[in-house]
């Protein structure tokens, strides 16, 4: 745990009590602050009155006699509209932050040229995270990796200079941060997301790019035009920035990526940064934005090639993200169960090229019909969950298609079919560009279901 000590003696109000609400209140209590705690969830709230917190409900509160309003990030600071708890603290001029300013705060105190790690992104935040992380630690540095990911950043160790924080930052995270200055920003891409909860993009966008804005380095992804444009501004701004691209990767495959949109601020003969032929966990274009990012943040930290390159190679991934589970006989099985809409099931579609696919769940908007250009790869698709007639008729004459209804009876028919095919590398992908709720919990619960289910499909092909 990180104590905090920066606001002992102050009168301190958490509003939420989640896994990180109750890191923030043990990282508060343990520094001398007094914590006011509060959910809206009884038993977030009795968990919290357990450990000794004092409950308050800030409705009856007196704002004026607190110092501070630790929000989670989960509640909206400013769209679609400020939270009421939120004009509470402004009317009485309270400030409003989250547990990455309190360890800003701290390292500042404790080690403000500490080797700490910011990495934000509409997608791959995780996976570059993790694989940062994993990099660090094959080259036998202590590292602490939190954020987003994970564990909550005040319940990871104290920052100093030897020790390495690797912290994944969402862009409400990066909202309730206004004294972020890591060593090395990375900023992967933009693409529109959780506008509801910024407003506009440009609101989206300029949240992020603070993440980068007061870095000692930046490590910009130029494969979109947001964040071209974002390369360029910091650049006039005096910061030092190394634009990184997709296109920096050699893929599995022995190519080079060649990402969508944009121009790219790299040159395109630029030499490639970082070679994933041997990197099972990390296939296609993506992952090469993903990869280069990585290799970069670890040669700012001084980590030599040989090391970067043994991390990326030795890297497993990230569980429900392109995992790969196993095989029977020549048939691969694929869990990409976190593939939640069709942006990140094109993603999987793009890095293999016989495949057996399982859709479905509960539909987005727009459903599949942006991923037809890619119908001319899919051997056969097995429809599951509330999306099966929406996504059969997408489908169409396109790409042969059944219904299966649930997961268990789609991964049997898929396994068999793949098995019988005539196809090079046949692969048995769970990718359902669909939310999980209309069967499972959520898409760790589905991913889990898909991975028992494969590997009870390996182990009787190994028996028989
Ligand atoms: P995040 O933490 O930002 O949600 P993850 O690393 O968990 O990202 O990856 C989630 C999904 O997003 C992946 O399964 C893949 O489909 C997609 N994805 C990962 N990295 C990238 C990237 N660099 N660009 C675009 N999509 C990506």
């Amino acid at each position: 745990m990180i104590p905090v000590t920066c606001l002992a003696g102050r009168d301190v109000a958490i509003f939420g009590l989640g896994g990180s609400g109750l890191a923030t209140a043990r990282a508060l209590v343990a520094g001398g602050a007094r914590v006011h705690a509060w959910d809206d969830n009884e038993a977030a709230r009795a968990r919290a009155a357990v450990e000794g917190f004092r409950v308050v409900d800030p409705s009856a509160a007196d704002w004026t006699r607190l110092d501070h309003f630790v929000l989670s990030p989960g509640v909206p600071l400013t769209h679609p509209e400020p939270h009421w708890t939120v004009r509470k603290a402004r009317a009485a001029g309270v400030e409003i932050i989250g547990d990455i300013e309190l360890f800003c705060r701290e390292r500042a105190r404790l080690a403000p040229n500490s080797p700490f790690v910011a990495i934000t992104g509409t997608n791959g935040k995780s996976t570059t995270t993790a694989l940062v992380a994993h990099i660090l630690r094959g080259a036998g540095k202590d590292v602490q990796m939190g954020g987003n990911i994970g564990v909550p950043v005040l319940a990871l160790e104290p920052p100093s200079m030897q020790r390495h924080h690797v912290i994944e930052c969402s862009s409400f995270q990066i909202d309730l941060a206004p004294s972020l200055s890591p060593w090395i920003g990375v900023l992967l891409n933009l693409t529109p997301d959780h506008i509801d909860r910024h407003g506009t993009m440009e609101n989206y966008a300029a949240v992020k790019e603070r993440l980068v804005a007061r870095a000692r380095f930046a490590v910009v992804g130029a494969d979109d035009s947001w964040c071209e444009a974002i390369v360029h501004d910091l650049r006039r701004a005096g910061v030092r920035v190394l634009p990184i691209s997709s296109r920096d990767a050699i893929l599995a495959g022995g190519a080079r990526a060649e990402p969508a949109g944009g121009s790219g601020a790299r040159s395109e003969a630029a030499d490639p940064i970082v070679d994933l032929r041997d990197a099972r966990a990390l296939r296609g274009a993506h992952n090469g934005q993903n990869a280069a990012a990585a290799w970069r943040v670890c040669e700012l930290l001084h980590l030599p090639s040989a090391d970067i390159a043994r991390g990326v190679r030795t890297y497993s991934g990230l569980p429900h993200r392109m995992e790969e589970v196993g095989r029977v006989g020549r048939v691969l099985l694929v869990n990409d169960s976190k593939a939640t809409n069709a942006d990140a099931a094109e993603k999987a579609l793009l890095s293999f090229d016989d495949i057996f696919w399982i859709i479905g769940g509960k539909p987005k908007e727009g459903g599949v019909e942006s991923l037809r250009p890619l119908f001319p790869k899919i051997r056969k698709a097995y429809l599951i969950g509330a999306a099966s007639d929406e996504f059969a008729a997408t489908l169409g004459d396109a790409a042969p298609h059944e219904f299966c209804g649930t997961l268990d009876v789609a991964i049997e028919r898929a396994a068999r079919d793949a098995g019988a095919s005539e196809a090079r590398e046949p692969v048995v992908l769970l990718s359902p560009a669909c939310a999980s709720y209309d069967q499972f919990p959520n898409f760790e619960v589905r991913g889990n279901a898909f991975r028992d289910l494969a590997r009870a499909l390996i182990a009787r092909a190994e028996n028989t």
